[in-house]
């Protein structure tokens, strides 16, 4: 038996590491079934080698838990160590990680520990004593046992085991008890490994084998013991592409999101190992609005052993509502946030997640526009927001973005510009691009543009007014007004005049009578000749004002304090109007004001802004017109 002092400069580091993060202690387990992984890795890469005698069969990792002993144990059928190399890997080299590990975290940021690849000495943090039994695959080895209980003192001896591998044998701290429930371990073994590529087995269950065809009808079915096995050592995305169906890739989200019963509205296969290795599977979810964001989001694997659902700083903002999983050995995990965006390594991810998902959509788009155009509603608000953030993906989204209709037409940029260019051009040479934001409440604007054979677009995301401000900067000689911002005579000014009945001393005279019966403060009165059978009295809100508010309202891009504006709106007053020439003509004060208030009530009620007392008076007031 040996004995000896791990040579170690911080004095005594247990205890650091013991108090790091106490809510990530249980990192524990996956860092040990890492190395175990690991260690079965090498041990199948040399066997393919012809470096180890004999046939290794199918190796395994076993988890047990001995709850009256307090114990954990990890066992492995992999390439083991000598008592060398114990010296060297567990006394020196883990140890010199564990330190440099103290160093660098004892003054950071809590959060980013978990990431970091504490490896062999996180285990403990469960526990006051450990114990390794192992014996190297070479031949002739010698197996050896370690016990080391926190201390830089530990002791190194033989030991009569036979099996080649390594066992390490956790003796539980009094404050880790929770880890020796079934229930916590099997918690953290679907959390962080559920994916790793060594079937793990963690206890026995019994299985029903099904009856023979032509079995008795008393028989009964026999039940057998089968280990446990708590992983798919292979998952989906680590299979080529051209392996997997339409199926394949479904029942893979099922397996990563047991509770999810959406099915995803499709997927993108990643795959690329130069210049950074990355593979996974990302999926588009059926967006809803009371969706939480912060539930089953993509998970981060770094060689299937899982890290984190939270993918900030590598997956850009617009993917995060995506679902599935990225897994590369290249994301530096041991730095902060604010650090990753800078990383070069991790742009490039960035940038190449981005191209691939416009390439999918463009894909999908070209092969099937139909089926696009179905799932269009569910998946615009993410490009939309894609589009508004990453310039590569607005220059891309050409390709696929849709411009639907009030009316369900889809037209890409290129074909929405084909189609509207002649109609919809003004006098001063700037196309018109109609939309509207809500089909119902602006109907009378929708459908006095379509009279003149106008297209509306339908644009309902919150994001839409941003989107357009950015289209309108990027395209040239266009302008993006909702359909109910003024009449549709000014929406698109011809050269046509439309002659007034009024004269000019006329309406100098209707003007004040009109503004003499309506608040000043949130309406500005205009006089317009407009078609006489058009509405006397329209309420409009100028695109400009509007389009702030929106915008201040849903976050950046508008005017500061924009959002504590009071809505102002117009009053178009249509002068060739029937009712507006007797407005002017009545001499009674009387009559003209109950002319204008039940005229501007009827022009505030397709608006929808009557409410209230305003609204009550009005149903009273038209009662008593009727009586
Ligand atoms: P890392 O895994 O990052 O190298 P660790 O502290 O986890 O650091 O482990 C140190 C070394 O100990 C490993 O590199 C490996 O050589 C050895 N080791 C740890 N666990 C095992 C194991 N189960 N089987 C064989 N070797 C192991």
């Amino acid at each position: 038996m040996a004995t000896g002092n791990i040579n170690v400069t911080a004095e005594n580091i247990f205890p650091i590491i013991k108090k790091f993060l106490y809510s990530d202690h249980e990192i524990f387990l996956r860092e040990l079934i890492s190395n175990a992984t690991d260690a079965t890795l090498k041990l199948k890469h040399l066997s393919t080698l012809g470096e180890v005698k004999g046939d290794i069969g199918t190796p395994m990792l076993e988890i047990k838990v001995d709850k009256e002993a307090k114990e954990i144990r990890i066992i492995d059928q992999g390439i083991g160590m000598t008592a060398e190399e114990v010296e060297k890997y567990i006394n020196q080299v883990a140890f010199s990680g564990a330190e440099e590990f103290v160093e660098k975290y004892k003054d950071a940021d809590t959060g980013i520990i978990g990431h970091f690849g504490l490896g062999f000495y996180s285990a403990f943090m469960v526990a006051e004593k450990v114990e390794i039994f192992t014996k190297s695959f070479k031949e002739g080895s010698q197996a050896v046992r370690w016990e080391c209980d926190g201390s830089p003192k530990y002791i190194l001896e033989d030991t009569d085991r036979t099996e080649r591998g390594t066992e390490i044998v956790l003796h539980v701290d009094e404050d880790s008890l929770e880890f020796l429930e079934d229930g916590r371990i099997n918690e953290l073994l679907s959390k962080y490994n559920k994916f790793m590529p060594i079937p793990i087995k963690f206890g026995t269950k019994t299985e029903t084998l099904p009856l023979p065809k032509d079995a008795d009808k008393d028989a009964k079915a026999e039940e057998i013991t089968v280990d446990n096995i708590v992983n798919n050592p292979n998952p989906a995305w680590t299979k080529k592409p051209s392996d997997l169906k339409d199926e394949d890739y479904k029942s893979f989200y099922r397996e990563l999101y047991p509770m999810q019963f959406d099915e995803p509205l499709f997927n993108i296969h990643l795959n690329v190992d130069y210049p950074f290795n990355l593979t996974g599977i990302l999926y588009f979810p059926k967006l809803t609005p009371n969706m939480d964001p912060k539930k089953d989001r993509i998970q981060l694997y770094q060689n299937q052993v899982f890290v984190t659902d939270n993918v900030e700083g590598i997956v850009p903002d617009f993917l995060q509502m995506l679902r599935g999983v990225i897994d590369s050995p290249d994301i530096p995990l041991n730095v902060s946030r604010s650090y990753l965006q800078t990383d070069g390594a991790v742009k490039k991810i960035a940038s190449y997640i981005t191209r691939k998902v416009g390439d999918k959509l463009a894909g999908l788009f070209k092969s099937d526009r139909e089926a696009y155009e179905k799932k269009w509603n569910d998946i615009k608000m993410i490009i939309e927001y894609g589009m508004l953030t990453e310039d590569k993906f607005f220059e891309k989204s050409e390709k696929f973005a849709l411009y639907p209709t009030v009316d369900d037409t889809f037209f890409t940029y290129t074909e929405l510009e084909e189609k509207i260019k002649a109609n919809q051009t003004d006098k001063d040479g700037k196309m018109v691009v109609l939309y509207a934001s809500d089909v119902k409440g602006q109907h009378s604007f929708i459908q006095a543009a379509k009279d003149k054979g106008y297209q509306v677009l339908l644009l309902d995301t919150q994001i839409a007014p941003h989107l357009i401000q950015k289209l309108e900067g990027a395209k040239e000689n266009v302008m993006f007004v909702r359909v109910d911002s003024d009449h549709i005579d000014n929406l698109i000014k011809k050269d046509e005049e439309v002659i007034s009945k009024l004269s000019d001393e006329e309406k100098e005279t209707l003007k004040p009578i009109i503004e003499a019966n309506v608040p000043k403060e949130s309406y500005t009165v205009q006089l317009e000749a407009m078609d006489s059978e058009a509405n006397p009295f329209m309420i409009t809100q100028p695109e400009f004002m509007r389009r702030m508010k929106d915008m201040q309202a849903t976050g950046g891009g508008g005017m500061m304090g924009m959002g504590n504006f009071p809505d102002m709106y117009n009053l178009v007053v249509n002068t060739n109007n029937k009712l507006v020439g007797e407005i002017l003509n009545s001499k009674e004060s009387d009559t003209q004001a109950k002319l204008i208030t039940q005229a501007f009530d009827l022009a505030k009620l397709s608006q929808n802004l009557l409410h209230g007392e305003d609204l009550t008076n009005f149903i009273k007031r038209s009662f008593e017109m009727i009586k």
